[in-house]
């Protein structure tokens, strides 16, 4: 994988790069096959799994699964729509079973499933959300240079920070942006997920970059993603990484890092989520 991008970034007293997690593979990238390697490493013969439907992890599971040969299926929210999305269309094409449920059947039997109601299958929660999905994604701490002293990285479940918090180096920061409005609860979360409580020396929340909140985006944000693929190369996607990397930007601009500091931006892929974009609204 092209490991790192390095972005000169709005400041020049600090040095900013992207370590492409998108790159890892060309169908599935970024965080989520590292949430899943626990979920699936004693082989489970089926899996059941929950998403929207543009959902990057029913993606992830679907492939992990066929590579793995694990039956699976993936409860949808929502009822069935005429034309599938690209994403489900491509989990159908890996082999997942789609399962479609309304709102409210989809949020009771997410609880149920949850509490271990299903005996015959695996229930992996949605986005890899636990402990063990977190377990998962600490292994991405091995591919982040050692002398990074801030990993930035966007947080939907919070399952990726958690991961990170695991497997950080102690002297390093991890830089958490929320993608959904009003996500007070990432502290319960990581208590949740690591069974620990993290000072501001461990973990900054940088709030009030969810753009309206999940998968909403404005012009302003659209325009930052053309900008840095003009001036980078390097493709974001709107739902996760492009609020990502706004907020670090600006965080620079603020003067949040000190001079010297080498901050490690987490491309975590999603980049699949682009497509259902109208066309040209991105350059790339
Ligand atoms: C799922 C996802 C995230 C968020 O991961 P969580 O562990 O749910 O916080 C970040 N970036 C991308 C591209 C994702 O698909």
């Amino acid at each position: 994988m092209q490991q790192i991008t390095t972005l000169a970034g709005p400041g020049t007293d600090v040095q900013l790069s992207m370590v492409r997690f998108d790159q890892l593979h060309p169908v599935i990238s970024g965080n989520k096959l590292f949430k899943l390697h626990y979920y699936l490493q004693d082989k489970p013969c089926s899996v059941v799994t929950f998403g929207g439907p543009y959902s990057n992890h029913l993606v992830a599971t679907a492939f992990a699964c066929q590579l793995q040969q694990i039956a699976c299926t993936g409860m949808v929210r929502g009822e069935q729509p005429c034309n599938l999305s690209h994403t489900l269309l491509q989990c159908q094409q890996l082999g997942m079973q789609l399962e479609f449920l309304s709102r409210q059947q989809y949020d009771s039997i997410k609880i149920n499933t949850a509490l271990g109601l299903n005996k015959s299958a695996l229930v992996i929660p949605e986005g890899g959300y636990g402990p063990l999905g977190a377990k998962g994604a600490a292994l991405m701490c091995s591919y982040i240079p050692p002398d990074t002293t801030h990993i930035c990285c966007a947080a939907g479940t919070a399952t990726t920070i958690a991961g990170l918090l695991l497997g950080k180096q102690p002297q390093q920061q991890i830089i958490a942006v929320p993608v959904l409005k009003g996500m007070t609860d990432i502290p319960h979360r990581l208590q949740y997920l690591t069974s620990q409580v993290y000072s501001n020396a461990h973990l900054h929340i940088a709030d009030g970059y969810d753009f309206g909140g999940y998968a909403k985006k404005t012009p302003e944000l659209l325009s930052f993603m053309n900008t840095i693929y003009q001036q980078y190369q390097l493709p974001l996607d709107f739902v996760y990484t492009a609020k990502m990397l706004y907020a670090v930007f600006n965080l620079v601009q603020n003067g949040y890092f000190a001079a010297g500091s080498r901050i490690a931006c987490l491309h975590t892929g999603g980049l699949q989520g682009n497509l259902s974009l109208p066309a040209h609204t991105l350059t790339f």
